[in-house]
């Protein structure tokens, strides 16, 4: 199948191994990518295995939450997976309002959601192991650490969909991806609010923070390019004291949380022979805003669709079908996205700031100029 396609990312004798398991489909990562796609490939009748590293899919959030109305076209979202329904985004620099874009979405109970995706990708067919993390992909399948026993799983098609630091992307030689860092709070809001909020600022760095509103609470949070400098803490407890002396929330913090968003674009390389990736192992998030759910959601649903296709007939060659398929949906909205971004990195401290963001942040008209 694929003897030399991959080349072992860990020095060990896989034969001495048990084989845990076997499937057409193997799918490394629970989340949003790694469902979509498992459910997908199940549902076209091939055997697939998915599993993660986490004992409860979905826990602990590292999201703001916020997905277009227009995932419910994709996939459907159940009203417990839904905290609020948001009409869009108002936008500050400087901490003044400059514009309000109706961008009606959902902020979601995000543990509920990803649950809901796992249980929905098992009714259809996958079998899932938690607790398993995958730790090298060889050319004879994917080498696991299941609570502390290192066993392999064979595999016909690899999906990588294991986030911004994808062992699998590794395998097939990815270098490392371009990242944002990410921190947020979850605080009580002291009033509720139809608007999500997002703020730039020259102390944010390549990135801004925002306020994402969830009932009673709200999600507060920062992302910033550390290429740029700056500090994700410095500028969130900035960010929070600005919120609490407005009387927007309160002082207490219910949840912190935080993470890597890939912010270079997709990968050159996301499909290779019986591999492919997905979602943040993909680099299918936003260059600049960061969203990465709904692309997750939909690549993943792509590639299941793809590797169906390959086993039925055979031909292991209908993946390389991927990155097309893929940019045709979304090649526009991200090679825009990554254009802004360097243009936004280029001329960082050499332009105007508000100049800048309206160039880059897509609620304004500059951003969609040629
Ligand atoms: C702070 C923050 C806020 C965000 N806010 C938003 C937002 O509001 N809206 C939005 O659209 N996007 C947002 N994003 C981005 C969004 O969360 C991701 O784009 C999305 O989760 C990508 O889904 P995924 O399935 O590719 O990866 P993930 O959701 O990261 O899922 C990967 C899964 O793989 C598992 N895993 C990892 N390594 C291994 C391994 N070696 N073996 C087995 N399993 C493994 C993990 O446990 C995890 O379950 C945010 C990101 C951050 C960090």
């Amino acid at each position: 199948m694929c003897a030399q396609s991959l080349k072992m990312n860990a020095e060990f004798e896989i034969d001495e191994l048990p084989i845990l398991a076997n499937a057409d489909v193997v799918v490394i990562g629970a989340g949003p990518a790694g469902s979509s796609a498992a459910a997908t490939a199940a549902a076209g009748g091939v055997s697939v295995l998915m599993l993660d590293k986490k004992e409860q899919i979905g826990l602990p959030v590292q999201c703001a939450e916020y997905v277009p109305l227009s995932l419910a076209a994709e996939v459907p979202v159940p009203a417990d997976c839904i905290a609020q329904r948001v009409e869009g985004f108002v936008t500050y620099i400087h901490r003044e309002q400059v514009a309000q874009t109706r961008a009606p979405g959902y902020i979601l109970n995000r543990d509920v959601f990803d649950r809901y995706l796992a249980e929905r990708a098992v009714q259809s067919g996958v079998k899932l192991f938690t607790k398993a993390r995958a730790v090298a992909v060889t050319d004879q399948g994917v080498l696991i650490n299941k609570q502390g026993k290192l066993s392999v799983v064979k595999a016909g098609i690899i999906i990588g969909s294991e986030g911004p630091k994808s062992v699998v992307a590794q395998a097939i030689h990815c270098p490392p991806q371009i990242l944002a860092y990410a921190k947020q709070i979850t605080v009580k809001l002291r009033k509720r609010a139809q608007w999500a909020q997002i703020y730039f600022s020259p102390s944010i760095p390549g990135g801004y923070a925002w306020l994402f509103p969830k009932n009673d609470l709200a999600n507060v949070g920062v992302s910033i390019d550390l290429s740029l400098g700056g500090s994700v803490a410095t500028a969130l407890a900035e960010f929070q004291q600005y919120l609490f002396k407005e009387g927007v929330i309160s002082e207490e913090v219910i949840r912190t949380t935080g993470g890597a968003i890939p912010i270079g674009g997709p990968r050159l390389r996301m499909q290779q022979k019986n591999i492919m990736l997905v979602g943040d192992a993909a680099g299918h998030t936003h260059p600049i805003s960061g969203e990465g759910i709904f692309p997750a959601i939909v690549a993943g649903k792509i590639a299941g669709s793809l590797a169906v296709d390959s086993i039925r007939t055979g031909d292991i060659n209908v993946l390389t079908q991927y990155p097309r398929q893929y940019l045709i949906r979304f090649g526009e909205f991200i090679q825009r996205g990554f254009k802004r971004k360097v243009e936004y990195n280029t001329n960082w401290e050499k332009t105007d700031f508000s100049v800048l963001v309206r160039k880059t942040w897509f609620a304004f008209p500059e951003y969609f100029e040629t």
